[in-house]
């Protein structure tokens, strides 16, 4: 079988008509609205938000664009990278048919989603070093596997998936493989932004939550090629993308100065913080990190973390 994005979406998805907004159907400046029944006397807040968002939020993505090098075409925002996850499975996975597959232990959003989706999730537990069983993942594989979830750097462990080895899940799998890159901006491994080119089957997820700062802003970002990110923009809440949120994001993307910094900061201290660990008693062992938080294995772990 070779890849097809057409087998992989669902029947309903695909044949759906899209919502079509009042902000969407009009291109261009004009400086009175009538089509969306808003409000003309602005808002009680010294900031007016009357007017409905942009449904496609090109100013941010044209942003994001020359910052990340990735066509604006192929950027889809969301709600945080939980938004993306989730119409990931709304789009591809019918409910009671289709699974995807994890590599736990890994974050919990693609799980829940999935049960929220009623989806099965074939879960093939990383190997001891934290890296791909590419052997399990090959025998979990069947023709209903939509999905496979590879974040990396991973969340809880802290380290990067060997890059050959995500290679041979996108020139093998005829689904979707989803890249979840939340850490990237502390990671040494490269992001696979420049493969899209190269793979149509790649989605990568990255977020504005960690490296940036603006977890309470609530921006995830998905880059795909072109079909995919149709597909999201199709299945997607109209005005996903709040007026301030678009805006607050502009703002913060002129500052990559101090993220730089910021980031460069935290590599420093995590190795600091790494060492420091290591040496008390009780610390058995401190996995490498490639993120912006450290796995440890200590005594009596259970001991330390129990809140209750
Ligand atoms: C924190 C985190 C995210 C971020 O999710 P948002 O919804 O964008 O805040 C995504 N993936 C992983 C693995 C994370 O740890």
């Amino acid at each position: 079988m070779k890849f097809n994005l057409d087998n992989l979406v669902r029947e309903n998805i695909k044949k759906m008509t899209a919502y079509s907004s009042a902000r969407h159907e009009y291109k261009g400046e004009a400086s009175i609205f009538l089509d969306a029944n808003e409000n003309s006397f602005g808002s009680p807040l010294s900031v007016n938000y009357n007017r409905y968002p942009d449904p496609l939020q090109w100013e941010l993505k044209n942003k994001l664009s020359s910052i990340k090098g990735v066509p604006s075409e192929n950027i889809f925002l969301g709600n945080g990278s939980d938004e993306a996850i989730d119409l990931l499975f709304r789009i591809f996975c019918s409910p009671g048919k289709d699974n995807v597959i994890i590599f736990p232990p890994t974050y919990g959003m693609y799980e829940v989603c999935a049960e929220t989706n009623d989806v099965l999730v074939k879960k093939v537990p990383l190997l001891e070093n934290f890296q791909l069983n590419l052997e399990a993942i090959e025998e979990a594989i069947d023709a209903n596997t939509k999905l496979i979830f590879v974040c990396s750097p991973n969340n809880p462990t802290g380290n990067s998936i060997d890059r050959t080895d995500i290679e041979v899940l996108l020139n093998n799998f005829d689904g979707l493989v989803v890249i979840d890159e939340a850490y990237i901006n502390f990671a040494k491994q490269k992001t696979f932004i420049p493969e899209l080119t190269e793979y149509p089957n790649l989605v990568i997820l990255q977020t504005l939550s960690k490296a940036w700062g603006l977890a309470g802003l609530r921006l995830g970002m998905a880059f795909a090629g072109q079909p995919i990110i149709n597909y999201f923009n199709k299945v997607k809440y109209p005005y996903n993308i709040n007026t301030a949120t678009q805006q607050l994001a502009i703002e913060a993307l002129g500052n990559i100065l101090s993220i730089n910094n910021w980031t460069k900061t935290t590599a420093e201290q995590k190795d600091w913080l790494s060492e420091e660990i290591g040496k008390l008693k009780f610390t058995q062992f401190v996995y490498p990190s490639d993120a912006n938080f450290i796995l440890v294995k200590m005594d009596k772990a259970k001991k330390y973390t129990n809140t209750s």
